[in-house]
C-alpha cells in the first residue's frame, strides 16, 4: 500500500485502562484513531473498542471458543511483522501494559527487532477499581504500602507472600478468583489476621460492577457464593473497610462487623 511505503511502521504498546472508555487517556483515543492497525485482546472492553474507526483494521489476540489466547511468541512476532510492513500498530492492552500486561516482553521484542516503539500508560485495574468503590489504595491512618500481585501461580508457594498484607498495607490480587481460598489460606497461615477486610470488585468501572465486602476468613466461600465472574479484583487490607460496597459476610459467627473495624482508625 503507496501509504504504508512513504513512512516507517511504529508499534505503540497502549493502555486501555479497566474497562469504561472515558477513562482511556487522550493519547490512547488519538492513537486509535490514527492507526493503520489495532491488535487487542479480550480484556479490551466494547466500549473502547468502540472508539476504533471502522477503516481501522482490527486483529483480535483474545481467547476464542476453538482456541486459546495466542501464544505470547506469536504475538511478538504479528506485531513486529506488521509494523516492518510500515503500519502505524497500535497494540491494546486492558489496564497498564506494564501490570501483568506482558508489555515488557512485546516491549523486547520490538527493540530485538529495531522497530520504533512507544509506551502509552494505561489506568490499570487497581487504581480504576479502588476508584470506583471509593477505597483509597493507601490512608494515612491504615496504609502506607500497597502491593500488586498476580494470584494465577500453579504454586502459590512461589510466590513470598509474609508481608504483603497486614498492618499498614495493602494487597491488591490480580488473577486471583481461582486461587483465592487458597490465597486467604496462605496468608492465615502467615500471620495476617483472619479479621482483616477484604474487597472484590467485579468488572470494575463498567455499568455491571459489583463490589463485595467480607473478612478474609470468608473470602473464598464469598467467591463461590456471589458467584464472582472475572475479571475481577480482589483487595485485601484496612482500607477495604471504606470502600464503598455490600457487605457479603458468610457465617454470622465471623461478622466482626466491618463498621467496627472502619471506625477503630
Ligand atoms: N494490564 C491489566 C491487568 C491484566 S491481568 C491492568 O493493568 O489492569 C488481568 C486481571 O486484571 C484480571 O484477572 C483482573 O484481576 C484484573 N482486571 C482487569 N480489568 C478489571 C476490571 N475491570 N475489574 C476487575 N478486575 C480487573
Amino acid at each position: 500500500m503507496e501509504k504504508h511505503l512513504s513512512r516507517p511502521g511504529k508499534l505503540w504498546l497502549v493502555g486501555a485502562g479497566p474497562g469504561d472508555p472515558d477513562l482511556l487517556t487522550l493519547r490512547a483515543a488519538r492513537l486509535l484513531a490514527a492507526a493503520d492497525v489495532v491488535v487487542h485482546d479480550g480484556l479490551v472492553g466494547e466500549g473502547v473498542l468502540a472508539l476504533i474507526p471502522p477503516h481501522v483494521e482490527r486483529i483480535s489476540v483474545a481467547k476464542q471458543r476453538n482456541r486459546h489466547t495466542m501464544k505470547q511468541d506469536l504475538i511478538n512476532a504479528l506485531i513486529v511483522r506488521e509494523t516492518l510492513a510500515g503500519k502505524q500498530v497500535v497494540r491494546l492492552k486492558g489496564g497498564d501494559p506494564f501490570i501483568f500486561g506482558r508489555g515488557g516482553e512485546e516491549l523486547d521484542a520490538a527493540r530485538v527487532a529495531g522497530i520504533a516503539v512507544e509506551v502509552v500508560p494505561g489506568i490499570t485495574a487497581a487504581a480504576g477499581c479502588a476508584a470506583q468503590a471509593g477505597l483509597p489504595l493507601t490512608h494515612r491512618e491504615d496504609a502506607s504500602a500497597v502491593s500488586f500481585v498476580a494470584g494465577q501461580c500453579r504454586d502459590l508457594t512461589d510466590q513470598d507472600w509474609s508481608g504483603l498484607a497486614g498492618h499498614g498495607r495493602t494487597l491488591v490480587i490480580y488473577m486471583g478468583l481461582a486461587t483465592a481460598s487458597a490465597i486467604a489460606d496462605k496468608l492465615i497461615a502467615d500471620g495476617v489476621s483472619p479479621g482483616l477486610p477484604v474487597a472484590v470488585v467485579e468488572r470494575g468501572t463498567t455499568a455491571e460492577a459489583r463490589v463485595l465486602r467480607t473478612l478474609l476468613t470468608d473470602l473464598g466461600d464469598l467467591v463461590v457464593r456471589e458467584k464472582v465472574a472475572s475479571p475481577a479484583l480482589i483487595i485485601v487490607g484496612k482500607v477495604a473497610a471504606r470502600a464503598d460496597a455490600l457487605d457479603c459476610l458468610g457465617a454470622p459467627g465471623i461478622a466482626a462487623s466491618l463498621k467496627d473495624i472502619a471506625c477503630e482508625s
